[in-house]
């Protein structure tokens, strides 16, 4: 579905020289799988051990040394299978996929290609309002390789084997994304997702998830055009530049009458370009076939019902229960669950709220924009926040029994987080309570109303000055006096509806 906007265009169109052209995008995610120990062999997958510090017998492929599957990384990859709504595949199979480089010692990498664990399935995009969903193709476990050093000596390049035999899910899309924003929108919601199972940390500065960008474009209603590829970009800002550069590299190149070649590109951060790396190699380059050391993967569906059965809540269910439980859009839940530390947070402040169906919504807006927004600006993490959910809800519960007005709370919210304490606490001790006091309200008003005759005049013929004298009795009162008593007093005192 083509993103419309008012007018009836589609907004993600990219007008070239002889017209509009539609960006199309696939993206192959390699993701990290969460484990003590690699794909074949027990050495431990930790980040930033000393060179070859985790490297075993199997890991550097020294004749006769046999892969032997490690359990829990299969089921890591049912789980995420489950995550994306995919078919789980009882029967895959492992394939050697053979090429030829230094920081790859067995010479090929063990893979799965014809029969992958899981099948297809689909994620769920929300972008500028809309709700899209991205097919998947497939996701297949294979090992990661090692690593090349070239920059450590002038005359000598080196090779670390730590990561070699790592395990990782590549997760394919179908070629469903139309603009940079939903390449970002899809890997942004992939991690969430990931991050949520725990079956990937969802790391990109440290290289444990990383996406192959496939770019092509068309004249809208066209056949798909030739693709690129563009190889292990590793940020979400990444992503969106090099679709746009790609697109536009592309379009130009078609425009003045030349032909896209399929080849493998690689992005440039500090240019913002993708240059070409090779010319796109075959399925049958590799010379793939079943790995004869490993016998086909085979579980029951029993196991991956168990499986299903331990899987936590998801960022779309949870979303779709904040947005019905109170009442909030669908944009504020989306934020509150796009990372489990806020959201299980904010699931915490409920829990501290003494009439939650009343209050949640208050409690979602607090969390969003004064905790989240104070957060920001200070350069911190949520699991380092200085006002805890408890104290939060304190806040909340006091403005949902009228107790203070939402201006008292942003002062109160001032003073927990500089100093802590408990906010009822604060309030009694403070003297910050909303005046509900008729008496000394009228008293305020009389007085505003005594001070300024010629607008009390002004206000007969033009009732929205009401509000001025509000203000007036607000300031008064040092912003405790409660605004709604203060409004219908002063109707009342000075005969405006
Ligand atoms: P290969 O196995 O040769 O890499 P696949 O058919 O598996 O090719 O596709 C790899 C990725 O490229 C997938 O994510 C797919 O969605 C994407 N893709 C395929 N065709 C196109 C296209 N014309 N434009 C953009 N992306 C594409
Ligand atoms: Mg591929």
């Amino acid at each position: 579905m083509a993103k419309k906007s008012k007018n009836g265009k589609n907004e993600n169109l990219v007008s070239g020289a002889t017209g509009d052209w539609e960006i199309v995008i696939g993206l192959e995610v390699h993701a990290q799988v969460n484990s003590h120990a690699k794909l074949f062999s027990g050495s431990s997958t930790e980040f930033g051990g000393a060179p070859n510090a985790h490297v075993s017998l199997v890991d550097a492929a020294m004749p006769g040394m046999l892969p032997v599957i490690n359990k829990e990384c299969v089921a890591q990859a049912i789980r995420t299978g489950l995550g994306l709504k995919a078919e789980i595949n009882l029967r895959s199979v492992f394939d050697r996929k053979n090429y030829f480089y230094p920081d790859l010692p067995q010479g090929y990498q063990i893979s799965q290609y014809k029969h992958p664990i899981v099948g297809e399935g689909e994620i769920e995009i929300d972008v500028d309002g809309d709700t899209k969903r991205v097919g998947i193709e497939r996701l297949h476990l294979e090992q990661d390789a090692g690593k090349s050093i070239h920059d450590q000596h002038p005359d000598y390049s080196y090779v670390d084997l730590n990561r070699s035999g790592v395990a990782l899910m590549e997760i394919v899309s179908r070629p469903d994304m139309r603009s940079a924003k939903e390449a970002q929108a899809y890997v942004t919601k992939l991690r969430t997702i990931l991050r949520y199972l725990e079956t990937c940390d969802g790391d990109m500065d440290k290289g444990n998830l990383r996406a192959d960008v496939n770019v092509s474009v068309r004249k809208p209603g066209d056949e798909f055009g030739t693709r690129c590829e563009i190889k292990n970009v590793n940020s979400i800002r990444f992503i969106g530049q090099a679709v746009d550069y790609e697109a536009r590299r592309q379009i130009d190149i078609i425009e003045d009458g030349g032909t896209i070649d399929q080849e493998t590109r690689l992005f440039d951060p500090k240019s913002g370009k993708t240059r070409s790396m090779r010319s796109k190699e075959e399925a049958h380059d590799y010379r793939y076939f079943p790995d004869p050391d490993l016998l086909p993967l085979e579980f029951e569906q029993a196991y991956v019902d168990e499986l299903a059965k331990g899987l936590p809540e998801l960022p779309d269910e949870k979303k779709h229960r904040f947005m019905e439980a109170y009442g909030l859009s669908a944009y504020d839940a989306g934020v509150l669950v796009a990372e489990k530390a806020a959201a299980d947070y904010f699931e915490d402040v409920i829990k501290g709220l003494k009439d939650a169906g009343r209050d949640g919504k208050t409690a979602a807006n607090w969390v969003i924009n004064e905790l989240f927004g104070r957060l920001n600006k200070e350069g911190q993490d949520i699991s380092a926040s200085p006002v805890s959910a408890a104290q939060i809800a304190g806040i909340v519960n006091l403005i949902g029994a009228g107790d203070i007005s939402g201006k008292i709370a942003k002062d109160l919210f001032e003073i927990v987080w500089t100093e802590g304490g408990d906010p009822a606490e604060i309030v009694e001790k403070r003297g910050m309570k909303q005046v509900t006091d008729t008496g000394a309200i009228e008293k305020a008003v009389d007085e505003v109303i005594a001070a300024n005759p010629d607008k009390v005049e002004a206000v007969k013929a033009k009732p929205t000055m009401i509000g001025w004298f509000v203000g007036q009795v607000m300031k008064a009162s040092g912003g405790k006096a409660n605004p709604q008593a203060v409004n219908e007093i002063l109707k009342q005192k000075l005969g405006v509806e």
